[in-house]
């Protein structure tokens, strides 16, 4: 679910955007990726990304409680059984 998410870390060399999974921020404080443009050592900091984490955190929450709405509503829909006069 939400461990399987990945952000876009722009690399501040060629500017690449680089797809990394938010797990990697969720264990360690800090991380390093190999751009897979220039191939260079990028060292990232989960404090920095903390606000992004969050959005995307938020905005999973959001289509979870969506999918849970949806789902009620359908439920909750009258069938024709439903009215008797
Ligand atoms: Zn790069």
């Amino acid at each position: 679910m939400f461990e399987d998410e990945t952000i876009d870390v722009e690399c501040p060399k060629c500017g690449h955007q680089n797809s990394i999974l938010v797990r990697e921020f969720e264990e360690i404080s800090e991380t390093h990726f190999i751009c897979e443009d220039c191939k260079v050592a990028v060292r990232i900091e989960a404090s920095e990304f903390r606000e992004r984490l969050e959005q995307v955190r938020k905005e999973l929450e959001e289509l979870q409680r969506e999918a849970v709405q949806e789902g009620k509503r359908r439920s909750k829909r009258p069938r024709k059984d439903d009215f008797q006069i």
